[in-house]
């Protein structure tokens, strides 16, 4: 019960514009269950064995967001039924998601996982990098990914209580974010629209600067047991 009261405080507290994937990894189905008698619809999960498992017991009106580094090998398992892939670091794990959402007949939304902490461990693209890739994108190098929609950038800031670089990395995440949307998305069709960016313990600051989706996890569930 205390799981559904967290969430009933959550959607209290939740500024306007902001979405709350409720990050459930390593969560039992019930726990899940908790937070969705409460109202919570959106899970996040980072293991594609884990997120397919629950998936297979938990109610079909649950939108399932895969947060974690996924391998190429194992999109197939969600792609027919992710509502959302937060954290595509590669040109080849973009391939394989446009072709496997088009063996389901489907579009799949994902977000561009960009590093901007200052860890060596966290994966995603630098800014350059991205910026190469969608202007030899836009000028017709690469697939046109027409069973992909791009609708974002996602960023996991420095494992640090220094807020003062927590913020300068959220900060630089947002700009390249509204740098991107105007340069590479500004087309009718385009609905480039996501910053996931924000966790239990610095989703104040990822909101303050800017972030549309915050990933909590410990500050709904509690402590995960590692
Ligand atoms: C686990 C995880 C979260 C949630 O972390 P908490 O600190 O428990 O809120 C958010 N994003 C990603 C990518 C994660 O792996």
């Amino acid at each position: 019960m205390e799981i559904g009261a967290e969430i009933l405080r959550w959607r209290t507290k939740l500024p306007a514009g902001v979405t709350l994937v409720a990050v459930s990894k390593t969560c039992p189905p019930q726990a899940v269950m908790e937070a969705y008698d409460a109202g919570q619809r959106i899970f996040g999960e980072n293991r594609v064995q884990e997120m397919t498992a629950k998936s297979a017991v938990l109610p079909d009106d649950i939108r399932w967001h895969m947060i974690g580094h996924l391998q190429t090998n194992k999109v197939k398992y969600i792609a027919p039924f992710v509502e959302l892939i937060h954290s595509v670091d590669s040109l080849r794990l973009l391939e394989v998601i446009d072709r496997e959402a088009r063996k389901n007949g489907r579009v799949i939304d994902i977000l561009l996982g960009v590093f901007i902490a200052c860890e060596e461990t966290k994966s995603g693209w630098d800014a350059g990098e991205l910026t190469e890739f969608l202007q030899a994108w836009r000028a017709g190098k690469h697939p046109a990914f027409g069973n992909i929609r791009i609708r974002g950038l996602m960023g996991m800031a420095s494992f640090t209580d220094d807020m003062t670089q927590v913020r300068s990395e959220f900060n630089g995440l947002r700009e390249l974010f509204d740098r991107f949307r105007s340069e590479f998305f500004s087309a009718g069709d385009s609905r480039f629209d996501t910053l996931s960016m924000g966790m239990s313990g610095d989703w104040q600051v990822a909101v303050e600067c800017g972030s549309t989706m915050i990933r909590i996890g410990s500050a709904i569930f509690g402590a995960r047991g590692q």
